[in-house]
């Protein structure tokens, strides 16, 4: 095995090398000529001239070689079904989905906008739209109708796929419904509309002539042979948009050649998957995650991917472990969230199921505290490894690389940089940080494969969002900061819009949090900088309590408040002690359960909070609003 530092090395200094080995894991129609052309900065294409299909890469070349292994294992707790596609099935099905698509016209290029439930036809809708160059925009089922049709007239697309509804812990969610809603709202309204009835909302309404029955149609497609549309390496596979946890959401672009390589070779290098086994990825397909690693990472690898619908805790808080003994799986990736769910109920329920073939959990989307990391990881006796990565980047920036060398995990860091991101810390003038000192976390251009090829429809927004931190040197913005310590760990404290200015001193909100949440009454915590006349600003934090009995009075309320502030001296000192501690029921947060820092900040700067169409419980920033008077 070689050493991941030299790995790294190679990535970086002999890049074309590199990548010319990676690209060998997907079948190429046609060989690419060049690897990379960077000849516009900071636009990159990867692998030009190359012709590839996704989902001939995730779909056909396995169905060829191992026509009857598991590919696609749909389980959902929400309404019982339980059903396996092998990969000629999901070829099958795939096939039947292009050859509708294309009977309502949809054709390379063209967009189609997937608003759907978790279940198994928005997978085949996806790779249906790969296989024959249509480029998909997947928006989180259940988003709101000003939200829908926001990204309804981004894309334009010639057809919407949907169902007629949702369900979340037994609860109903009206997409149809929605879905009319945003259609009215769009100033660029589709053709056509294709309804999977799954059955649970009787009588919803069809509007003649626009939407179109899948079942029908299904049955007249049943056996249908479409080949696939080889695509130049550049040309787009998705739209998909960020979170919008810190503004707007961004509509990220991305390629086919790149992104297929970049998947191939993180499942071989950083994710440790096989052939033949099974991956079971928590997220939504709706998330970037969702995107990479329940649909088209695992089965790029021949891997089998089990798509879930319902909650980590129904019927019990030990279903993603019976799942994980029931179908053998190898490879399990969650989020520190869905994790801290777990943390709350007994942790015999981790013992409780044979885990004997899970060899890894990953973890990503914000920040994995030490005592989650620690629960987890003693709980099921796996190296359990944080990621840090973007909807931008599509894999993984920061991760262990265990496919490469089993390098030790610590606790709080997603350790090193993946091969292939120039990654650095830089200070506000545009040099680089030295070890352990606190900076922005930047990628030097060209960006690696797999990233965003720009934003889609606005070229001009790419540049300026992401490129115009530093006037020199050219530098792509994560907006997150962090450090990086002497043996190349590095640690993420915070976005850079949340960085909180204590009199000349700044910290990251991460910093303060994980020292509050060292408290063991802190079940969770946010901490925003307020507006402050003597010291610039103050740290302010709101909390949950673990047990509601802590804070019964307005004396215990008091008395928890100043203990949560000595934990923070005792840990920062007491430059990162907070103002007031606030006790809530519960932080206000992204459909996808990251945290709302800035809505919370503007309510207590008595400002406008901003776009919140992808808050997930309006009530929680409604309390805190009420609870500040
Ligand atoms: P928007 O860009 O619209 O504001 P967003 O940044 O939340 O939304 P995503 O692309 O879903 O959208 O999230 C990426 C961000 O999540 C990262 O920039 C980082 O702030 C956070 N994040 C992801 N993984 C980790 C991790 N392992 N540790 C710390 N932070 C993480
Ligand atoms: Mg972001």
């Amino acid at each position: 095995m070689t050493s991941y530092s030299a790995f790294y090395r190679q990535s970086i200094e002999q890049p074309d090398a590199f990548w010319t080995e990676e690209a060998r894991l997907v079948d190429w129609y046609k060989p690419f000529h060049q690897v990379c052309d960077y000849s516009r900065p900071p636009f990159a294409k990867w692998f030009v001239g190359g012709e590839t299909n996704l989902c001939h890469n995730a779909v056909d070349r396995h169905a060829a070689a191992r026509p009857h292994d598991a590919a696609l294992i749909y389980v959902s707790t929400e309404t019982g079904h339980e059903i396996t596609y092998s990969f000629a099935e999901l070829k099958a099905e795939v096939m039947c989905m292009a050859a509708i698509m294309q009977s309502l016209g949809v054709g390379r290029g063209d967009r189609v906008l997937i608003y759907m439930p978790m279940i198994p036809e928005a997978a085949f809708a996806m790779l249906a739209c790969a296989r024959i160059g249509a480029v998909h925009s997947v928006v989180f089922g259940g988003f709101a109708p000003h939200s829908l049709a926001l990204r309804i007239d981004d894309a334009q697309p010639m057809l919407i796929v949907s169902a007629e509804a949702g369900i979340r812990n037994g609860k109903e969610i009206p997409y149809k419904h929605l879905l009319d809603e945003a259609i009215e709202l769009s100033q660029m309204p589709p053709n056509r509309v294709l309804m999977i009835d799954r059955g649970l909302h009787k009588g919803w309404n069809k509007v003649a002539g626009r939407d179109v029955d899948y079942e029908t149609l299904r049955a007249e497609h049943r056996y249908a042979e479409v080949p696939v549309t080889w695509l130049e390496s550049s040309e787009p596979s998705y739209i998909l948009y960020t979170s919008g946890t810190t503004g707007k959401p961004k509509g990220v672009q991305r390629d086919t050649g790149g992104y297929c390589v970049a998947l191939a070779s993180s499942m071989k290098r950083i994710y440790c998957g096989e052939a033949g086994e099974t991956m079971f990825t928590t997220s939504d397909i709706g998330w970037v995650v969702g995107h990479s690693y329940i649909v088209y990472g695992p089965l790029i690898a021949g891997m089998a991917t089990i798509m879930y619908e319902g909650l980590p805790i129904n019927p019990d808080p030990g279903i993603w472990w019976r799942l994980v003994e029931k179908y053998r799986v190898s490879v399990m990736f969650s989020s520190p969230t869905a994790i801290r769910v777990l943390k709350k109920h007994d942790p015999a329920w981790l013992k409780k199921s044979d885990l004997s073939s899970l060899k890894h959990l990953f973890l990503a989307g914000e920040p994995l505290d030490q005592p989650t990391h620690e629960w987890i990881m003693s709980g099921l006796d796996r190296p359990v490894i944080d990621n840090y990565w973007q909807t931008e980047t599509g894999w993984p920036i920061l991760s262990s690389v265990h496919g490469v060398e089993k390098t030790e995990i610590r606790y709080g860091t997603p350790a090193f940089a993946v091969y292939g991101y120039k990654l650095k810390i830089f200070r506000e003038d545009g040099t680089e940080c030295d070890a352990n000192e606190k900076g922005i976390v930047g990628i030097e251009p060209p960006l690696p494969p797999g990233c965003l090829s720009t934003v889609w429809g606005d070229d001009e927004r790419f540049v300026r969002t992401y490129f115009s931190l530093f006037k020199e040197p050219l530098v792509y913005s994560s907006f997150d900061w962090g450090i990086r310590d002497e043996d190349g760990y590095h640690y993420i404290l915070g976005r850079t819009d949340d960085v909180i200015n204590v009199a000349g001193h700044r910290l990251g909100t991460r910093e303060i949090e994980e020292a509050i949440q060292s408290h063991p009454a802190i079940a969770e915590v946010a901490v925003v900088g307020v507006k402050d006349e003597v010291k610039g600003q103050m740290p302010v934090a709101f909390a949950v309590v673990r047990d509601a009995a802590r804070i019964a009075t307005a004396e215990l309320c008091k008395a928890l408040e100043k203990e949560v502030m000595l934990a923070v001296d005792a840990t920062l000192g007491a430059i990162g002690r907070p103002s007031r501690v606030h006790f809530v029921g519960g932080l206000p947060k992204t459909r996808s359960g990251k945290m709302l820092r800035r809505s919370i900040q503007a309510i207590a700067e008595g400002r406008d909070p901003g776009d919140l169409s992808t808050l997930d419980d309006p009530n929680t920033l409604a309390n805190i609003k009420a609870l500040l008077g």
